[in-house]
């Protein structure tokens, strides 16, 4: 009975027209400054925001992490809590770091010929997506995978077909994907910019994109120590994958010579790669949209900090670390697994 009183009082008002408030602006994050960013990979040990701290302690303004152990198939589901990612992205924000590179566990081959490897391949890949989402990552790296023989475009086939999959359902949000160019190293696809190219154009509706190691470039077989070098380099990358779709510059000196076609970091400068074309390829304008993260050893205490200053130098900063830094890489990873270090372990270098 109210209900028709009310009903009948209703006239049109041009005034009461809902005219909806134009969407807010999508808020730019603090890092997005224009500025150049220069990160390094961090442990997540402990805590994962940890890492947080010590990147910024090591003065860079960028980083790299894994969301779970890298050499490990996590059994079912490894999410991290939303609190714990609610803490990170704040963590995060306040100390204006950015871009966040989470790395894909290396056991992960989405070309393998084996029908178990690539179902968990694709079944941690999906995870890795929820993971890098979850804490508000930028990008995601991944190997391509390797075919074991089973010829580059059967690979690179099989490797479009699993992103497909692996992502299927899933919300990217900013998330995106980028493929590592690889040092050639047995059938591992991606040590041409060509594979990497058919496999983005395989994927139109994927946000993919490619990051570019220096040490696999140059383990590959292209000379980036001259400025011809990385010229060259460079416009077959544009020629391909083309640079706007290049993210992130993984920045490492080569332990081995040019064409090894193994993948072996080594420190700035300290290696077969050089000082100087570091120098070359940090301040190249084709590549200041990228964000420079290294992937160097940690030998001996303060290798992580005389890393990151040494690229703050060849942009012509100088920025000190304030923070204590990482510990050596080989007595973390003995520790983590519980096993007494013997000596005996086999050093393995980070970020193949
Ligand atoms: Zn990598
Ligand atoms: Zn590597």
């Amino acid at each position: 009975m109210a209900e028709e009183q009310h009903r009948s009082r209703l006239a049109f008002d041009a005034d009461d027209e809902y005219r909806p408030e134009p969407p807010p602006p999508p808020e730019i994050p603090a890092w997005k400054d224009g500025s150049i960013r220069i990160g390094i990979h961090t442990s997540i040990a402990g805590d994962i925001t940890g890492a947080l701290e010590i990147a910024h302690g090591l003065g860079a303004n960028a980083l790299q992490i894994f969301s779970s152990s890298p050499r490990m198939w996590v059994r079912g589901v490894s999410r991290i809590s939303e609190a714990d990612a609610a803490r990170f992205r704040a963590r995060r924000a306040e100390l204006a770091l950015g871009p966040l590179v989470v790395h894909c566990n290396y056991l992960i081959n989405l070309a393998s010929p084996s029908p178990v490897l690539r179902t968990r391949s694709m079944q941690a890949f999906h995870q890795e997506i929820v993971r890098a989402a979850a804490l508000g990552a930028d990008y995601l790296v991944l190997h391509p995978g390797s075919g074991q023989g089973s010829g580059s475009d059967s690979a690179v086939a099989a490797i479009s077909q699993a992103l497909k999959l692996a992502a299927r359902g899933l919300k990217l949000g900013e998330l995106r994907i980028l493929l590592e160019n690889t040092a050639g190293q047995g059938s591992a696809v991606g040590s041409q910019f060509e594979e990497l190219k058919a496999i983005l154009d395989a994927c139109p509706d994927l946000p993919l994109g490619v990051c570019i190691d220096t040490a696999h470039t140059f383990a590959a077989g292209w000379d980036i120590r001259t400025k011809e070098g990385l010229e060259g380099a460079l416009a077959n990358i544009d020629r391909t994958v083309g640079l706007v779709r290049v993210g992130v510059v993984h920045v490492n000196d080569s332990k081995v010579p040019l064409g090894s076609r193994v993948d072996r970091h080594e420190h700035i400068g300290k290696g077969k790669i050089g000082m100087e074309a570091f120098g070359r390829i940090l301040n190249h304008p084709l590549l200041a949209a990228c964000a420079f993260i290294l992937e160097t050893p940690i030998d001996k205490p303060g290798d992580d900090k005389r890393n990151v200053a040494a690229l703050w130098r060849l942009t012509g900063r100088v920025v000190r670390a304030s923070g204590p830094g990482m510990k050596p890489r080989r007595k973390k990873a003995t520790k983590e697994r519980g096993v007494r270090s013997s000596g005996r372990k086999k050093k393995r270098p980070r970020g193949k």
